[in-house]
């Protein structure tokens, strides 16, 4: 839950502990805050926008987390005090049962995943998921608060101002802080829906084990290998698969997956990261990734039946 003042804040969490005590089962009730000189009673629905940024929190006809959790308990503890940008975030521990999560019925059908930087997700099939390209469409307004930042650092450091107190500073500090959380949500927002869209369409799901690591040792490739955070979209497939049933299978890190043309089987050789398409001798004309994505689908149902 996110709180944007301190007052908001002591709100905030005399609700939730409200809501806890009560199991979440009365949050249409009207709420008694404060002591016996602040009392006053607030409707959980009229709390404002900002304070009940999880709008089905409060509506107790819609339990937390869209019915995929059972309440059970009990503490909640406030976790970073401070957000960058301004905010207070409030979190809940809580005790859930896995099992109330419904398994999604068995299927038949499997699909190879090739990522890359122009074209996000590749799948066997041929469908394609654009990059959204998050950190590049900000980066100009990004550069200019940054430059404006050690402008006014500079300023500070002129006239003698502490930092902190230099309001100026303070301003920018915020709007940066905000842009950079207004990236991290519509990366995530992304990811959570590309990889939901998978995990519900496929009963296994093939992978390249991607070495993102040495991906990000490469000072060319860092920045869009970042931005496009194929570990999370990979860590999500994975948990959302073992929640609902699905099978996910990695491919090993050096599997030629580009080389070998998917229709005859035979391999190819290297291809420079300009080919987009190419003609094998067997007559099969291939799209770089798709056929990528249909190697990986093709070696991933054998490392699965060898596991068997
Ligand atoms: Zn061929």
């Amino acid at each position: 839950m996110l709180c944007s003042s301190q007052q908001k804040l002591s709100e905030g969490l005399s609700i939730i502990s409200f809501l806890v005590k009560t199991d979440f089962q009365n949050s249409r009730r009207n709420i008694t805050l404060g002591n016996r000189a602040t009392r006053r009673t607030i409707n959980p629905r009229s709390v404002s926008r900002e304070t009940r940024s999880e709008s089905r929190f409060w509506d107790s006809s819609r339990p937390l987390y869209r019915d995929r959790f059972r309440i059970q308990t009990r503490s909640y503890q406030l976790r970073s005090p401070i957000d960058p940008s301004g905010k207070f975030f409030v979190s809940l521990n809580l005790k859930t049962r896995r099992e109330s999560i419904k398994i999604l019925p068995l299927s038949e059908s499997a699909v190879g995943i090739d990522v890359g930087v122009s074209t996000y997700i590749t799948t066997s099939e041929g469908t394609k998921i654009e990059n959204p390209r998050v950190l590049d469409k900000h980066l100009k307004k990004l550069a200019r608060l940054q430059r404006k930042i050690s402008r006014q650092t500079q300023v500070a450091k002129k006239t003698k101002t502490p930092l902190d107190q230099a309001k100026n500073y303070q301003k920018t500090k915020i709007r940066i802080a905000r842009l950079h959380e207004k990236i991290r949500n519509i990366r995530r927002d992304h990811i959570h829906k590309s990889s939901w869209g998978l995990v519900k369409s496929y009963q296994t799901i093939c992978f390249e084990d991607l070495g993102i690591e040495d991906m990000l040792k490469n000072p060319s490739l860092a920045r869009s290998v970042s931005d496009a955070s194929w570990g999370e979209l990979i860590r999500q497939i994975e948990y959302k698969s073992d929640w609902y049933g699905r099978e996910f299978v990695k491919v090993g890190r050096h599997f030629p997956s580009t080389q070998i043309c998917s229709g005859c089987g035979s391999k190819q050789g290297p291809k420079t990261i300009g080919v987009r398409s190419w003609d094998c001798s067997c007559g099969a004309s291939h799209d770089r990734d798709m056929n990528a994505a249909r190697n990986i689908l093709i070696e991933g149902l054998r490392v699965k039946s060898n596991r068997v």
